[in-house]
């Protein structure tokens, strides 16, 4: 892909050079620096640096050069980017800082101010996946919805829009892609019922150019193209009510080759398919990859990925485009690894399915029908009785975490994950129902919470795992596969160094590391404490002839916020953070804060045992997405059980009334009676009393 395109750029070089002369390099002098620009690096989101100033033979020199504390205590999950010798990141609640890129130094930050109760509007934590850059200008989506237009050497705002309905359940946590002379983003919220779309704003004035929606409206109110009009046809019911889903909350890539514009589309709103579209249905676009064009945002093929999706089974994972010799063929493909559990290479012409096998384990489907380009589903995919194992779980086989594709041992790096799951119909009435405005995905959650009781984070250990694998998208196979005993590896950076870059969760309750594998073998070479989790893509760039490997931390996000008890990253802080790497770097971390860990006694029980199963089932139902499944917190929000008795004397003015909505902790009065708020307390109280029991008797045994 990359020569492909040096190619016509040498070209127009050569050309103007009888004008322009051309700049001296002489034997010794530094290569000129190289950024890290676009969000995938390249125009085709390889995420692939030629750079091998850090290669194989002296990665173990590699130290820290400097590191910069990201001011707000939530999840990281942005690809840095290096302009000029600055770096634009962002942080949570879509905050963005610039930096001197060699030394840290803090030029401008801009923060948004987004309102934290909008928290309650999120899926999965007020994370954002970087900005974008274009000609002296810096865009960001916030997590309540604006696309905002930055002066890049001063931070002020140029221009700033609001994308969405702020009344519904949206939010922006994807990074806007620059096409051409526009600016487009698309938007989450499929977990809360919202219909997705993506939006394409002029670059310099911030003036709506088009809106492509990925799944129809209601009918009576007319399509708003013979696209739609198409996509209806797959659909059943009254599926509108519901939203329908379909966000576009990661992926999208321009391809100015073929002038296409390739978006990758999300799960459905509700999950459950039955409730969605009752009497069956494909229902287009969810979770497919669409080709718009770029101008216009005129329909131009689509290959979707699961047809009913009912798993939350997005396809809004990394999308990388590159030219693959195939049976003989140069052909010109579109790869991606998404939830579902299958690698695909599509023709990015026309769609066109090449080839997709299992990069990770998969029961929901045998195969896909080359000749379809069609799932062939096994007999219990759709089983929904809370007891059938679903793999990939609705986490995904592969998440957001980006890929890497390295054209010089031509495999794609993906991080997998493998964590069982299961799926329950719902059980309470109102679960069936449209427009709740809950966490709702038309499944009973109380079936995905662990059992009450018991040490998660044992018991989980012998079920979930993760790899890296290095897969050969030709042959359609893993060429090696790292196994790392535990889910949670991040995204990906692979480099002319022969390396890849990964962050990598620490063992159970322990901080993480960055990680320098062999490329060919998967060897580790290199690796570095990062006193919390490192799940953003790493990047790379050069400035005055030194090489630089960043990547931002901390903990937080979806895997963290709703799943804690996944990633198991109890005890593992926060400090989100920007860290820099370069040879021979002799920077160090400050100390890890100490925390007291210990349980203090919690307040006594006064429930009975009905009051405490309905508490449990309430808790999974509204609570769970924030504070963790089965009570076992990710980290970013407070652990119930350890409430004092401060808090359980007002817990009724926290839930019902939302005195504490500027925390993010919103008024949940309208889905949470006042008894069903003292059930949960009490279920709280019962499991906080269980584990502090246990750290007492685990004392009296070793005394
Ligand atoms: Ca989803």
């Amino acid at each position: 892909m990359r020569a492909y395109i040096l190619i016509p750029l040498l070209l127009i070089l050569s050309a103007c050079s009888s004008e322009t002369p051309t700049p001296v390099v002489s034997p010794g002098d530094p290569a000129p620096d190289m950024g890290w620009e676009l969000h995938g690096n390249d125009t085709g989101e390889q995420r692939f640096s030629t750079l091998d100033l850090i290669n194989r033979g002296n990665v173990d020199a590699l130290g820290l050069a400097w590191f910069f504390d990201i001011k707000t205590p939530r999840g990281v999950e942005a690809t840095p980017l290096v302009v000029d010798g600055v770096m634009y990141v962002s942080g949570s609640w879509s905050v963005v800082y610039a930096l001197n890129a060699t030394n840290g130094e803090l030029l401008w930050e801009y923060d948004p101010r987004v309102d934290r109760a909008w928290l309650a509007k999120t899926c999965c934590d007020a994370v954002n996946r970087g900005v974008a850059y274009d000609n002296g200008k810096v865009f960001v989506g916030t997590i309540d919805g604006r696309l905002v237009a930055l002066n890049a050497d001063s931070g002020a705002v140029a221009w700033e829009v609001i994308t969405i309905d702020q009344n519904k359940p949206y939010s922006i946590t994807g990074a806007p892609r620059i096409v051409g002379d526009k600016v487009v983003i698309g938007n989450g919220g499929a977990e809360l019922g919202v219909r997705g779309y993506v939006s394409a704003y002029a670059a310099a004035d911030g003036a709506l150019v088009w809106r492509f929606y990925t799944v129809p409206g209601n009918p009576e109110d007319g399509f708003e193209n013979a696209t739609m009009e198409m996509a209806a046809k797959t659909w059943t019911g009254q599926w509108w009510e519901w939203g329908g889903g379909g966000t576009v909350w990661d992926s999208m890539v321009f391809d100015a080759e073929l002038d296409l514009l390739y978006i990758g589309v999300g799960n459905g709103s509700p999950w459950n398919h039955t409730m969605r579209s009752p009497q069956g249905g494909d229902n287009l676009f969810l979770t497919s990859i669409v080709a718009l064009r770029p101008d216009t945002g005129e329909y131009v093929w689509h290959y979707q990925t699961t047809p009913g999706e009912t798993w939350d089974f997005t396809a809004t994972q990394h999308i990388i485009l590159a030219d693959l010799e195939i049976a003989g063929e140069q052909r010109q493909v579109l790869m991606q690894a998404p939830k579902n559990g299958f690698f695909y290479v599509l023709d990015r012409r026309t769609g066109e399915l090449i080839s997709a096998q299992p990069y990770t384990e998969v029961n929901w489907a045998s195969h896909i029908d080359l000749k379809t380009g069609r799932p062939v589903e096994t007999e219990n995919a759709r089983l929904f009785d809370g007891k059938n194992v679903s793999l990939p779980s609705n986490a995904g086989g592969h998440n957001w975490n980006p890929m890497s594709y390295n054209p010089q041992t031509g495999l794609v790096y993906i991080p997998t994950m493998q964590l069982p799951s299961t799926f329950l119909q719902p059980t309470e009435a109102k679960d069936s129902l449209p427009g709740q405005g809950y966490w709702n995905v038309g499944f009973d959650r109380v079936a995905m919470a662990p059992p009450m009781g018991v040490d998660v984070a044992d018991a989980i250990d012998s079920t979930v795992r993760g790899q890296l694998v290095a897969w050969d998208p030709v042959r359609q196979e893993p060429r090696w596969a790292s196994e790392l005993g535990r889910a949670g590896i991040g995204g990906i950076l692979s480099t002319g160094g022969g390396l890849v870059f990964a962050g990598e969760n620490g063992a159970k309750g322990e901080p993480g590391v960055i990680v320098a594998r062999d490329a060919k073998t998967g060897e580790i070479l290199w690796s570095h404490g990062v006193q919390t989790v490192a799940h953003a893509p790493p990047v790379t760039y050069s400035i005055d002839g030194e090489q630089y490997v960043a990547i931002a931390v901390g903990l937080g996000g979806g895997a963290v916020a709703e799943g804690g008890i996944i990633v198991h990253h109890w005890g593992v802080q926060t400090i989100p953070r920007v860290m820099v790497f370069k040879l021979n770097g002799r920077q160090q971390l400050p100390a890890l804060p100490e925390i007291d860990r210990r349980w203090k006694k919690p307040p006594a029980v006064t429930g009975d045992k009905q009051q405490i199963a309905r508490g449990q089932a309430m808790y999974e139902r509204h609570c769970t997405y924030c504070h963790g499944a089965g009570l076992n917190t990710g980290g970013i929000t407070p652990d119930l059980r350890r409430s004092g008795a401060a808090i359980h004397e007002v817990w009724q003015q926290i839930v019902i009334d939302g005195v504490l909505a500027s925390a993010g902790m919103v008024s949940f009065r309208d889905f949470i009676s006042p008894e069903d708020a003292e059930a949960i307390r009490q279920y709280v109280l019962l499991d906080a009393n269980r584990v502090y029991a246990a750290q007492e008797a685990q004392k009296a045994g070793s005394d």
